[in-house]
């Protein structure tokens, strides 16, 4: 068609009859979203399977069938970030505009008067996460859109290997590279491993501890020799994680980074305890050992200096610790900025919906590094639609707005929380003089 007879016909043509096409839609849109608030704001708290002990937090809007989803869980103190939620917190949040995502965080925050709390940070996670999900529903857009769009197709990760032997742990390594893994987390005999002397085992005090016992110096003859034999069966490509999960003395851990300096790892996990962390400075002096740390951070105080004096390669913060998507894709931008890659720790007690936000973050960063992994059984699949797939060593998130992950609430209600056993658990571990070591 000719320009001008095409702005004839299109002066003629009256509004009503334009096509009620999308980009019609947003040409007459003339303001943002209508507002809405919080109608209601509740824990779920679950333990499907009798295996997991997991907090999430639901937000209910104005508007009839929107709400959304957000993780606050804490294995350790489940029912304490229940109650905050609960008693505390929901009062303080119901009617508030969903839409202010910041300002109810530092609202909320500010409102406890004490920073970083851990149990106020999970409990806020939760509302925070749900927040997000609830904009990505409005503007009809996954969460990471919201966050800038996707960097990366998919999500990168990492798996864990564990084994008796270094064969087994060799073997368990290759199965990870076999599904098209490309990072392996290789460990042997769990945290600590390596450097256990076994039950009633060694020279110890007469009617005391007789339980299996780090000793240091044993862990860090043992490890290097752990990755050694990977290298040798595996050969050079394999990017090799090892989480020494805090157990050392800060020269021991010096010592230790400089004997993986011959293996290449891609880093080197929580080598020192957040009480140690200045040492990663003297780390930094002699070795070129990539490290990661981060996942018992819940104040800015100990990631900041890590992140701007650049003593770390990865930051490894828990998204639900630290308070949510709010705080950590702040703590993405300021990676960025730094030169410092992002390891969003996942596995163990965590639950779908904090890997979703991670994942999330995780396509929308210029700031990543890697993702550990989370796998759960198909009833879990069940229970939370949506929760984001791993066929390959990639994970694959929900492309529906919003987080894309929800909850059959019935159906987690169906089991109650495991109840707190009183006992000390996999965290608590020994000397052979019967004296703690950091976990
Ligand atoms: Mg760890």
């Amino acid at each position: 068609m000719h320009r001008r007879t095409f702005l004839q016909a299109a002066a003629a043509a009256p509004v009503a009859a334009m096509p009620a096409t999308a980009a019609a839609q947003y040409q007459s849109r003339t303001r943002g979203l209508p507002k809405l608030t919080i109608k209601q704001v509740y824990p779920i708290v679950t333990s499907p399977g009798g295996r997991y002990q997991w907090v999430f937090v639901k937000v209910v809007t104005s508007e009839p069938g929107l709400y959304g989803i957000g993780s606050a869980s804490n294995v350790h103190q489940a029912l304490t970030v229940a109650a905050a939620i609960e008693k505390h917190l929901a009062p303080f949040w119901i009617g508030r505009d969903v839409d202010r995502i910041d300002d109810i965080w530092y609202a909320t925050t500010y409102r406890s008067y004490r920073r970083s709390d851990t149990v106020l940070n999970n409990a806020l996670s939760g509302l925070d996460m749900a927040l997000w999900d609830i904009k990505g529903k409005r503007a009809g857009m996954p969460v990471y859109d919201l966050l800038g769009g996707k960097v990366r197709d998919a999500v990168p990760c990492y798996g864990h290997a564990d084994g008796k032997s270094m064969d087994e742990v060799a073997d368990n390594v290759k199965a990870f590279l076999d599904r098209g893994y490309r990072h392996v987390r290789a460990q042997i005999g769990g945290y600590g491993g390596g450097g256990m002397i076994a039950p009633g085992q060694g020279t110890r005090p007469k009617g005391g501890y007789a339980g299996s016992a780090f000793e240091e110096e044993v862990y860090v003859e043992a490890i290097p020799k752990l990755m050694e034999h990977l290298r040798v069966r595996l050969g050079k490509d394999v990017k090799l994680i090892h989480d020494v999960h805090e157990h050392l003395s800060p020269t021991m851990a010096v010592e230790l980074a400089r004997r993986m300096e011959p293996y290449r790892m891609f880093y080197v996990e929580d080598i020192l305890p957040p009480e140690m962390i200045q040492w990663f400075r003297n780390i930094r002096q002699v070795t070129t050992t990539p490290l990661a740390m981060g996942e018992i951070f819940t104040n800015p105080q100990e990631w900041l200096p890590c992140i701007t004096e650049r003593i770390i390669d990865y930051v490894r913060c828990r998204i639900s610790t630290v308070g949510g998507i709010t705080p950590a894709r702040k703590i993405a931008n300021l990676c960025e900025t730094f030169g410092v890659r992002t390891a969003w720790q996942e596995g163990g007690d965590n639950d779908p919906v904090n890997f979703a936000a991670a994942c999330h973050i995780d396509l929308a960063s210029t700031a990543f590094g890697i993702q550990e992994d989370n796998r759960w059984p198909d009833m879990i699949h069940e229970l939370l639609p949506g929760t984001p797939k791993l066929p390959d060593g990639f994970a694959y998130v929900n492309e529906a707005p919003g987080l894309g992950i929800d909850i059959k609430e019935e159906e987690a209600r169906k089991f109650p929380l495991t109840p707190p056993s009183g006992k000390e658990d996999g965290f608590t571990v020994r000397a052979i003089d019967g004296s703690l070591v950091r976990p």
